[in-house]
């Protein structure tokens, strides 16, 4: 999906922006959001404009996150919080099937995968990108996640563009961008003013039957000048950078770099990185048995490359060290993904960075092995001149 035509785009001045969402509340949509829970903006159901964190921002930074209240009382005014769409789309846990004692024998009850449609209602570009890379690993090939391609199949996405993206972010280094271009539904723009308006632009199908359904006005140029104005400025104020080039080949050939142990040193090996990124997908699986029905069940549980025993095989874990278990993260991420699934594993929203307790940034830790790369310094045997 991309942006259709900039002739389809319209304005919601800001007191007019509870209309898209009754719209998507009227068509069935469950409404997920960003909104305040715990001192965090987070993505959680929401049913009004109200709900959402209108007058505030999130400081961000290493191992750092904090809200603070804006000087001003824009929508969207924060980066990407902890929770992400993969929570919709991957729930933190999940039947796969029961047995059951039916007339002696016993019976396999496979889950129905039921999904009800949500509508992300304010997610980012580096998100979209997210989603698109689960696509990739959670819909594609033989193995599909039958629930997964269940919820994909029903999901609206409203994306946001980012004004004022957040000192952890390097979205740009990995392909993307502040403003939403493609993978959208419908892709809102909001801009400060005065006055304080919304433009709406359709990305889709789906989209243009509900920005058609918008009684609003066309935006004008002035509007869609100031857009890219926005846009551009955004991308300005991304001053993290993560230099990609030949870096799958750095990183696997630095398996032994002490970069790796000097991080390890750090790391308490909590997995809260891997709980908010948008593309870690690791599972458990738990099985219990009730002695009072009689019925068995399989659960599915988000779980972490991390822990101990993500990597228990008969007998031992194979990566017992935090060494190599942050070390198998943050390769897998960067270098393997590619093989696997043809694009890296790492969309540059940051929150790794923000959400590790020890403040460990991905980006640093492979500037790091980049610089020590002994491979890249040792002098070419033979060389013509
Ligand atoms: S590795 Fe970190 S920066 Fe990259 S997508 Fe995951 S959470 Fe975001
Ligand atoms: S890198 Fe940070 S967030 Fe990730 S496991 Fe280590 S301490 Fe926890």
């Amino acid at each position: 999906m991309s942006a259709l035509s900039t002739d389809l785009v319209k304005v919601l001045q800001r007191s007019e922006l509870g209309w898209l969402l009754a719209i998507l509340r009227d068509r069935g949509y469950t409404v997920v959001g960003p909104t305040i829970r715990d001192a965090a903006i987070v993505l959680d159901e929401i049913a009004s404009v109200e709900d959402l964190p209108i007058g505030m921002t999130a400081e961000e930074g290493p191992g750092g996150y904090r809200l603070l209240p804006r000087s001003d009382d824009a929508v969207f005014g924060f980066g990407v919080g902890p929770s992400t769409a993969k929570r919709w789309l991957l729930p933190t846990s999940r039947i796969l099937w029961r047995t059951r004692l039916i007339d002696g024998t016993l019976t396999v009850l496979p889950e129905v995968a039921e999904a009800k449609p949500v509508a992300l209602f304010g997610i980012r570009a580096c998100d979209l990108q997210a989603v698109d890379i689960l696509d990739r690993v959670c819909a594609g090939g033989c193995y599909a996640d039958s629930h997964y391609v269940a919820v994909r199949e029903r999901l609206f996405t409203v994306a946001v563009d980012c004004a004022d993206p957040p000192s952890t972010c390097f979205c740009t280094s990995m392909g993307g961008s502040p403003a939403a271009e493609s993978g959208f539904d419908i892709r809102l723009t909001e801009i400060a003013g005065p006055p304080h308006r919304f433009l709406v632009d359709p990305g889709s199908e789906a989209g243009s039957a509900i920005v058609d359904a918008l009684q609003a006005a066309l935006a004008s140029e002035e509007d869609l000048a100031a857009r890219a104005s926005q846009a551009g400025q955004a991308s300005q104020r991304i001053t993290k950078r993560l230099d990609c080039r030949g870096l799958r080949e750095i990183l696997e050939r630095n398996a032994e770099n002490r970069t790796w142990d000097e991080a390890a040193t750090r790391c308490f090996a909590c997995g809260s990185c891997t709980m908010v990124c948008p593309t870690c997908f690791c599972s458990t699986t738990k099985m219990s048995s009730s002695m009072l029905t009689g019925e068995s069940e399989c659960e599915r549980q988000w779980d972490s490359c991390f822990s101990e025993q993500f990597s228990f095989i008969h007998g031992g874990s194979v990566r017992e060290s935090t060494m190599s278990r942050y070390r198998q993260w943050v390769t897998h991420k960067l270098a393997a993904w590619h093989e696997q699934f043809g694009v890296s594993g790492c969309v540059g929203c940051g929150r790794c960075i923000a959400w590790c307790p020890a403040g460990i940034d991905i980006t640093e830790v492979a500037s790091t092995i980049r610089r020590s790369d002994v491979a890249a310094k040792r002098p070419t045997v033979g060389k013509e001149h």
